[in-house]
């Protein structure tokens, strides 16, 4: 049985469906997530080419570096996808599945702009930058 879940933005314009089998959820402390969430880190779930679908697209679209598009509701700004292309475009901002329960945060990335308050999640896998090394 896939793990199917559903998810959306804070006003309900934006709405998909997810396939969690093989997840990975990870917090992401780069300073573009800090400036995007309005708070110390994001973090994201990332499945399987395939396994996300959009029930209703959000409208907003914005670029902060030439690497990722970020995807986020128009009317309410949830953020809702990180989409880094080819391979890369399946990652959803954990924070807004209806239900993240049971969810593990198994990793830690740019860790090098960690906020000094904010300690390493135990059990986590810490990267200075991503988790590729580059
Ligand atoms: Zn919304
Ligand atoms: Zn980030």
């Amino acid at each position: 049985m896939a793990d199917l879940r559903q998810g959306g933005c804070l006003c309900g314009a934006a709405r998909y469906e997810i396939n969690l089998d093989g997840h990975q959820t990870g917090n992401c402390h780069c300073t573009d997530c800090q400036k995007n969430s309005g708070g110390p880190f994001m973090t994201f779930t990332s499945v399987p080419e395939g396994q996300l679908r959009w029930i209703s697209r959000p409208e907003g679209e914005a670029r902060a570096s030439d690497k990722a598009v970020r995807r986020f509701c128009a009317k309410c700004g949830t953020p809702l996808t990180w989409d880094g292309g080819k391979g890369n475009n399946n990652n959803v901002s954990t924070g807004s599945l209806d239900d993240p329960s049971g969810l593990e945060i198994s990793y830690e990335i740019f860790t090098d702009s960690r906020w000094a308050t904010i300690p390493p999640l135990a059990g986590a896998r810490q990267y200075k930058r991503d988790s590729a090394g580059t």
